[in-house]
Order: structure tokens, then C-alpha cells, then sequence
């Protein structure tokens, strides 16, 4: 099976940026939360350095100006990330993982050398994906194909000098406020899409005919989503990402997704257990530290089981996305891996959350204290990529063995 001997390059990557979330993210990301100004509160001077790193071009591979990473070792660093703040490490995490999909597999050498130099360039330069709109039925139903006409409404039409010209609005898409380039999935066709009529074209931003407006959220809050209006926005032609009707999660291999957004999940977790862990040392109840009452030691003991479970789920299936042979040879079931991790990790890391909030007694729901914001950014994990209810639906229509077009092994 897998191997979870790290290289010694991984161990030094985690080591550099605990390193890097003890210094610079810890001491800023409480305060930071609690603002209210969006400008005031997103953490540019942290991403800076970051960047600077080369934690915004982590998977980008070494060819083209990355670091190469690995998914595996992708993932370790995102919950080191999250360890300090989710939404720093959803914001490099997101611009990583974009510039490997992007730049090293989708774009054609003209839009590689058209995007790639002022993207290694600019430590301010993010990427973000747009699909989610406001009012669109995507018509997923379960073990059936999709519902007839549904599909996004945004729409992208040709005009006489083959631009393309944009109308449409896109919402809660990660990042889009600060994002300089963002791939916005569109209908190109004249008809309410079919399946696979989606196409993924490049807008830079900002863009005439683009207005973007950042959402306030309860959690992740030094990451940014926005809304995006897209009106008679035109871009070039040539700034199609891969193939018209094919978005560009649709390519071979893009749609069996490592596990970020679980790591990143999992890092809030591990915060809310450090932090209890340390404070049932210091806290006397009953004239003893409060961890060893037998009470709070299983709580603790339930909680480092919970984490570690989620760590060997996610890992297994970035090592897997690492080697899609596995499912392939039928080392690993056919089963989509991801998704089942998806669900385990927010389920129990909520869990693990609110727990560590008990240890904390009343401390647990002081402002002061970063439990309450864990608890916070932990809840945006039931409430995207799929909600749980439908990824629950996922796994069990590949348990019944149905499989949808174009789906693969594993997702
Ligand atoms: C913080 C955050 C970041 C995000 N980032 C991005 C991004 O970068 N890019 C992007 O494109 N999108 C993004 N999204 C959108 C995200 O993918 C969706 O919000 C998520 O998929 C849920 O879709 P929805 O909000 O439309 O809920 P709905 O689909 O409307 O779900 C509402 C309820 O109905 C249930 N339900 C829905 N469909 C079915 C069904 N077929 N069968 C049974 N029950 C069903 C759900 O379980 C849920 O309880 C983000 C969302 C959040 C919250």
C-alpha cells in the first residue's frame, strides 16, 4: 500500500511552515477575524510572504517556476496552514492547485506565455474558479441523469471579432475579490446546457463588464468569496481554457481531486485540540489539572482518535491522486475515496471543535479565546464542496454500482 515514510524534503516543508504559522499567522489571525472592513482585515502582508516562500506556486512545477509539489505534500502543508488560519491556507492552497491544473496541463503555450509571467511576477497574483451561480438547478438527481434544461445560466456568445461576451452572475466563489485571473464556467451553446456543454474561459480581473462583491462570512474569514456580475464582459478568443464544452474539471484526471479542502478542514481541528490539550494541562479543577479527570482524558483521547482517522483518510487519497494506478491495478476500491473523506473529516472535525470547546468551560465562547472561531470556520466545511447530504447520495450511488458519464474510478 501506500507509503507514509515522509522524505526528508517533506518533513522540512512542515517544519518551515509550523515555523512560518507560529511567527506570522498565530499572533494576527484572532484579532484579524474579528474586523469588520474587508480591506482591514485580509491578511496581504502574511500571503506576501507566503508567496515569497513559494507557498502560492507550491504545485506549479518546477519547469515552469513552482516548487512541484506533490499532492501529498500539498496537503501536508495546507493543514499546517490552517493550523494558523483556514482562510490564508484556502487562499494559497486554491492558487497552488489552480497554477498546477492551469498552467502546467490546460493552457496552450500562447496563454502560458501570455498569463505565466505576470503570474510568477506578482505575490498578489491569485486564481479562482467560478461555477456556483445564485438561482441555477444543476440537475443532479440522484441515480438519474441530469434533469432536462438544468444547468448554469451564465452564458458566453462569440461576437463578430470572436471575443467572447459574458453575461451571468456567479456566487460564493473563493477568492474572487482578490483574484487577478478567475476560469468562469459558462453555456456557449443556444440551448440550456447538456451535460459536458460547460466551457471554462480565462477573465482577468479586473475586466470592463465585471463587477466582483466580497460576502461576509461567519467563518474562514482572512480567505475572501465573492459574487461576480458579468455584464456584456468580453474577453479574447483565445482565452478558451482547454476545449469549448469541456470545463475544465471535466479533463481526464482533474476530476479525482486531492483532498484540500479536507486538510484544510483538518488543520482547524488539530488547532482546537492543541488548544484544549495545553489548556486541561493548566486548568485545576477538583485540586488537579483538569486532564486527569478521567472525563476530560477520553474526551481528549476521542478527539486525537477523530484527527488521526481524518489524517489517514486524507492522505491515503492524496497519495492516491499522486498514483492513479492504484485504482486502476484495484489496490484501492472503487469507491469515491474523496468524497468519503470529505464527509468524515467536516463530521468530525465539527465534532472535535465543539468538544474542545467544552474543555474550555466558559472560556470556550470568549471572544478572547480562538475556540469560538474554530468553531466557525469549521461549520463553512457542512456547507461547500457538496453539502454532505449529496455527497452522502454520491457514495451511495457508487455503492450501487451506478455510474455517471464520464466519471472515473475513484471519484
Ligand atoms: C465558503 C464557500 C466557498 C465556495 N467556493 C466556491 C468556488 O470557489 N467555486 C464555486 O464554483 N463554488 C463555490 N462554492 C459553492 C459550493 O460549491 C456550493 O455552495 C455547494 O455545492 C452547495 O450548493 P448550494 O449552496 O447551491 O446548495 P443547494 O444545492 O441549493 O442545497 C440546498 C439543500 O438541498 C440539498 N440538496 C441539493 N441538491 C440535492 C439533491 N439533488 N438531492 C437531495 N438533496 C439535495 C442539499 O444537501 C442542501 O441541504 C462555495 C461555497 C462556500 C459556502
Amino acid at each position: 500500500m501506500y507509503n507514509l515514510h515522509l522524505t526528508p524534503e517533506q518533513r522540512e516543508i512542515r517544519e518551515t511552515v509550523r515555523d512560518f504559522v507560529q511567527r506570522e499567522i498565530r499572533p494576527i489571525a484572532l484579532e484579524r477575524d474579528r474586523l469588520e472592513n474587508f480591506d482591514e482585515r485580509f491578511p496581504w502582508e502574511v500571503l506576501d510572504k507566503a508567496s515569497q516562500m513559494g507557498l502560492r506556486t507550491l504545485a506549479l512545477s518546477e519547469e515552469l517556476g513552482g516548487t512541484g509539489a506533490d499532492n501529498l505534500t500539498s496537503c501536508i502543508v495546507t493543514e499546517e496552514l490552517a493550523v494558523g488560519d483556514v482562510g490564508i491556507s484556502a487562499t494559497l492552497g486554491q492558487t497552488s492547485a489552480l497554477a498546477h491544473a492551469w498552467f502546467d496541463r490546460l493552457m496552450n503555450a500562447e496563454q502560458r506565455a501570455r498569463f505565466l509571467p505576470q503570474f510568477l511576477a506578482d505575490d498578489r497574483f491569485h486564481l479562482a474558479t467560478a461555477g456556483h451561480e445564485p438561482d441555477t438547478d444543476l440537475g443532479w438527481s440522484y441515480h438519474r441523469p441530469p434533469a432536462p434544461g438544468a444547468g448554469y445560466k451564465t452564458t458566453a456568445v462569440r461576437d463578430s471579432n470572436g471575443d467572447w461576451v459574458i453575461n451571468g452572475v456567479k456566487n460564493f466563489i473563493t477568492s474572487a475579490p482578490i483574484a487577478k485571473l478567475i476560469a468562469v464556467h459558462v453555456r456557449t451553446g443556444t440551448k440550456k446546457s447538456e451535460t459536458g456543454g460547460v466551457t471554462s474561459l480565462l477573465v482577468p480581473h479586473p475586466a470592463p463588464g465585471l463587477t466582483i462583491r466580497e460576502h461576509d462570512k461567519v467563518g474562514r474569514r482572512l480567505g475572501s468569496n465573492g459574487e461576480l456580475v458579468f455584464q456584456d464582459c468580453r474577453v479574447p478568443g483565445a482565452n478558451l481554457l482547454g476545449e469549448e464544452g469541456k470545463s475544465h474539471w471535466a479533463v481526464p484526471n482533474m476530476g479525482r481531486r486531492m483532498p484540500r479542502f479536507q486538510a484544510m478542514n483538518l488543520g482547524i481541528g488539530r488547532a482546537a485540540y492543541e488548544a484544549a490539550l495545553e489548556y486541561a494541562k493548566l486548568r485545576v479543577q477538583g485540586g488537579r489539572p483538569i486532564i486527569e479527570h478521567q472525563s476530560v482524558g477520553l474526551a481528549l483521547a476521542e478527539m486525537a482518535i477523530r484527527l488521526e482517522m481524518a489524517r489517514n483518510m486524507i492522505w491515503q487519497v492524496a497519495w492516491a491522486s499522486d498514483h492513479p494506478q492504484a485504482y486502476a491495478d484495484g489496490s484501492l476500491p472503487d469507491l469515491p475515496l474523496q468524497i468519503i473523506a470529505k464527509v468524515f473529516t467536516s463530521e468530525t472535525v465539527q465534532q472535535v471543535v465543539l468538544d474542545a470547546a467544552q474543555i474550555f468551560g466558559g472560556m470556550g465562547v470568549m471572544r478572547e479565546l480562538p475556540m469560538q472561531k474554530y468553531v466557525r470556520d469549521a461549520l463553512i466545511f457542512l456547507h461547500s464542496e457538496s453539502t454532505n447530504s449529496v455527497a452522502r447520495l454520491k457514495i451511495a450511488e457508487a455503492l450501487a454500482g451506478y455510474r455517471r458519464a464520464g466519471s472515473m474510478a475513484g471519484e
